[in-house]
């Protein structure tokens, strides 16, 4: 087994303790063993990287992941893609996430039934590079729901799955298993820039229940749900949806049930979309005056103070900001961790951990992944500079100066980044 020591490095290894100068050896796939003190570990086999003081890591965790959204300003946009283009810029963008330091991602819905899968696929036969991923389905939503906007004319459409009843819902989640998708997504609320406004909730109990229900059949299957609005954070609840995304709306009361169940959901706010919509979107037509005219600055508002709340409560929050819109282009991710700190009154520390530590619970592997610690996964990324000091160094990509997944090198120190338009080999 190779074995790899990276010395002289400040460890910050997200279980809270301030950062230590330090080494840390890696064994195969794993972290062997992280000594507190420099220059202990010894041994001549090693492979060794010079650290020079810069901060090792955990790798970090986008816990609403759309690879196959392309930097385009709507769903229809993103949705009319062929699908031969398509499958390569969902390629770029696994690709782009691992470069800047993502080793774990949650698919939060693909644009096209089996992008999401094929790409997780070819990732884990170590054919392209990209995060540890679970794969998504596209958006379930009801006639008229989030995504139901298309040029229904057009047969290859197939951005949303349209579902009306139970027995729909029933088809849809079994085609979606067995094409192989990790995660069932539904869309629960509206979003006011579609047209239903966010604060409907137009999906049904008794869909929403048989979308679990048959996601159960099959162990592992995570749900998730785009849940604006308090009464789809509150059918989250009642039926055990375990990522519930945005929560903008949610109520005091809701916040109490989310807190008493705090280890069964997990809230990703996803507030880069929202808040670049209201503040950063005039270059596509979405000015601040017409982000206005479609209410979103007020669900900013709720938003940031529902987060509050939540963080005061307990509430399990993870970044991961809906990226890969025009204007929350994919390569940005780290800008959630500066939201986190700037708009929700996170400390960096509680940022990174909630990147990183519960990260690996968001990949069910919360017990060796996420942290830098003997025997975790050797997911790791070197830093140029003080994340706690400074949180948006992590948004610049030549200051993460080396990024290891699972042991292998994806970026070697010193081996500048690839970019966007380049799929590393
Ligand atoms: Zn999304």
């Amino acid at each position: 087994m190779a074995t790899t020591l990276f010395k002289n490095v400040r460890v910050l290894d997200s279980t809270g303790e301030k950062p230590y100068a330090g080494d840390v050896l890696i064994d195969g796939n794993r972290i062997a063993k992280v000594e507190r003190n420099l220059n202990v570990i010894t041994g001549e086999n090693h492979r060794v990287i010079e650290g020079h003081g810069m901060t090792l890591m955990s790798g970090l965790c986008d816990a609403h992941t759309h690879f196959s959204w392309i930097d385009q300003p709507t769903l229809d946009a993103i949705g009319m893609l062929p699908v031969e283009e398509h499958i390569l810029e969902a390629a770029r963008s696994a690709a782009t996430y691992l470069d800047m330091g993502y080793t774990m991602c949650m698919g939060a819905a693909a644009a096209k039934p089996r992008l999401d899968v094929v790409i997780r696929n070819y990732i884990n036969a170590g054919k392209i590079p990209g995060p540890r991923y679970y794969a998504a389905s596209t958006e379930i939503a009801t006639i008229g729901g989030l995504g139901d906007l298309n040029p229904s004319h057009v047969a290859a459409y197939t951005f949303v799955e349209v579902i009306n009843g139970p027995m729909e819902m029933r088809r849809a989640v079994r085609k979606f298993l067995k094409e192989g998708v990790d995660n069932i997504k539904l869309n629960l609320s509206g979003e006011n820039i579609t047209g239903m406004e966010a604060e409907r909730t137009p999906m049904a109990d008794d869909e929403v229940y048989e979308a679990v229900t048959e996601a159960r059949r099959k162990p592992g299957t995570r749900i998730c749900a785009h849940a604006r609005s308090n009464e789809s954070v509150l059918q989250c609840l009642k039926y055990g949806i375990d990522m519930i995304y945005h929560a903008s709306f949610v109520s005091d009361e809701t916040i109490e049930l989310l807190a008493a169940a705090r280890d069964k959901h997990f809230v990703g706010p996803g507030v880069a979309w929202l808040y670049q919509t209201c503040y950063n979107a005039s270059d596509w037509g979405v000015t601040p005056e017409v982000a206005l005219a479609m209410d979103y600055p007020r669900e900013l508002e709720a938003c940031i103070a529902g987060v509050k709340k939540m963080k005061a409560a307990g509430v399990r929050l993870v970044p991961g900001g809906d990226y890969g819109f025009a204007w929350t282009p994919h390569g940005t991710y780290a800008k959630d961790l500066e939201y986190f700190v700037d708009l929700f009154g996170f400390t960096p520390m509680e940022a990174i951990i909630s990147a990183t530590a519960l990260g690996g619970e968001v990949m069910k592997m919360g017990h060796e992944l996420g942290q830098v610690r003997d025997g975790f996964l050797a997911d790791l990324i070197l830093v140029d500079g003080d994340p706690l000091a400074d949180i948006t160094i992590l948004q610049d990509r030549t200051r993460i100066m080396s990024v290891m997944k699972d042991g292998v090198f994806h970026r070697e120190p010193g081996v500048p980044a690839v970019s966007r338009l380049a799929l590393a080999s």
